[in-house]
């Protein structure tokens, strides 16, 4: 095997060496753009993400969510309405002085999130109950100025993603809007056959302009998290600011209630490095973009029975639904083998001469697992994709079970987090204990249990004064 063609690190040497050999050679991402952070997204890892799409799309126009789009440019003076989200957001935005070699009066920023831009144009919009609740999505992109350094598809500068952004009537609504936004990302969780923690993240790190944000974090094979969608409830915080006012069933004028919610390309990065292993990705069946590649065995006088009968699989794989590929070029199957191997298709379907002649094929699953089929009974192929699923979403809930270690003060802490994962420990509620812990051990209180109180089973980690909370800490990306 060629040196650019597979992957020369491995998993435990050097991850993220892994990581971008593997998003390059699998064909998701080059990172090679003239600017660092802005990388382009190849046609496999675009393909990925339509996927993700579409399965999320429907989802949402289920629960009534319609999709528009909002300029991507946002003058300063509304995004400064609401403080707290301009100052958590300044840092990281681009903004733009100039246009057509003229200063310009006012400075636009790029949007790195469309609450300002969109609540505006809501403002003027919304004027009864009536016009309640309403559900906004935007697919689109934004870019934010990293500090933290990039990483394609996990932290790149420009991302692609949806933000969904609702209002309604009462807070109780609000809130049970976002139940249905967690169960639609569970739904995604479940086509990634990745097992989240989904947590309501601490104070310091919610969403800037939010009561409380949900995130789900995901263990990654390094025993770094990284966290996928969020979704936060936005209370009265923007509103207010907004003036997104509506006259209630006794004509009385009251704000609205709000949230918003999203995810990103950033969900494919999250993929790889918690699925794939040292031959590349694992994708699992539900969101590959192939789900099964033939390969045809080619020997010299024997091409045309085997093509044809290679043709002839596809076909009738294709008409019980799967999503399949015959890769008919000329590299030698080998080439193939790997090369299939490192964008992470589930299945591999072998055609040889001696298969054609005993009227079977062999079928080569991601997770190592070889069967015949017979061509009569190709429906196997989908049980065995079925299978690959379950056996990835096994993995993954088993992978985070074995890591999650209680601890019960910083030195527990410090020692058991050398391995990495998630540490599960008490804490008072201070601030200034989150942020001591931090410092002291580079482990972040990421949050408590979404939709699960536990019972505190020690003092505070930090300050060994009654604990409030049973709180999940880990190292993040
Ligand atoms: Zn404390």
């Amino acid at each position: 095997m060629s040196e650019e063609m597979g992957i020369s690190t491995k998993r435990d040497e050097d991850f993220s060496k892994w990581y971008l050999d593997v998003v390059r050679k699998g064909g998701f991402v080059d990172q090679r753009s003239p600017m660092k952070g802005f990388d382009v997204i190849l046609p496999w890892g675009y393909a990925v993400w339509e996927m993700l799409q579409q399965r999320l799309d429907k989802n949402f126009k289920r629960h009534g969510v319609q999709n528009a789009y909002f300029p991507m440019f946002i003058p300063e003076s509304l995004i400064k309405k609401e403080e707290k989200h301009f100052e958590g957001f300044k840092a990281e935005a681009f903004a733009i002085t100039e246009a057509g070699g003229e200063k310009l009066e006012e400075k636009l920023f790029v949007r790195p999130t469309s609450e300002t831009i969109m609540y505006h144009m809501y403002s003027l919009w919304i004027r009864s109950y009536k016009d309640l609740p309403l559900k906004i999505n935007q697919w689109n992109n934004v870019i934010r100025f990293d500090t933290k350094g990039t990483k394609p598809l996990i932290r790149p500068r420009e991302f692609l993603w949806q933000e969904g952004h609702t209002v309604h009537s009462t807070k109780e609504d609000a809130e049970k809007w976002l139940k249905i936004v967690v169960s639609m990302y569970k739904d995604m969780y479940q086509a990634l056959a990745i097992e989240p923690l989904v947590l309501v993240r601490p104070k310091s790190d919610t969403f800037a302009g939010a009561d409380y944000s949900i995130v789900f974090d995901t263990l990654l094979q390094d025993g770094k998290v990284s966290q996928g969608p969020g979704s936060h409830l936005l209370g009265q915080h923007f509103s207010k600011p907004f003036n997104i006012k509506f006259l209630d069933e006794s004509g009385k004028e009251q704000y609205g209630w709000q949230t918003s919610w999203g995810t990103s390309i950033r969900q494919i990065g999250i993929t790889i490095c918690h699925h794939g292993d040292d031959k590349g990705a694992v994708l699992p069946p539900e969101v590959a973009p192939y789900q099964a590649v033939i390969v045809p065995i080619l020997f010299k006088g024997k091409e045309k029975e085997v093509l044809e009968k290679a043709e002839s699989v596809k076909e009738q794989l294709r008409q019980l639904g799967l999503r399949v590929h015959l890769d008919d070029r000329e590299h030698s199957a080998g080439f193939k083998f790997n090369e299939w191997e490192l964008r992470g298709v589930p299945l591999r379907i072998e055609i040889g001469p001696k298969d054609v002649a005993a009227g079977e094929v062999t079928a080569v699953s991601r997770l190592g697992q070889k069967d015949k089929i017979k061509i009569s009974e190709l429906s196997e192929a989908k049980a065995l994709l079925e299978n690959i699923q379950k056996e990835m979403a096994a993995r993954s809930a088993k992978f985070l079970i074995d890591n999650i270690k209680d601890v019960h003060n910083m030195d527990d802490l410090k020692e058991k987090s050398k391995a990495g994962g998630f540490l599960r420990g008490n804490w008072c509620s201070s601030g200034e204990c989150e942020a001591s812990i931090k410092a002291e051990s580079g482990h972040e209180i990421r949050g408590t249990l979404y939709g699960k109180e536990e019972k505190c089973f020690a003092n505070c980690l930090w300050c060994g004064k009654p604990a409030k909370h049973v709180v999940y800490v880990a190292k993040a990306y």
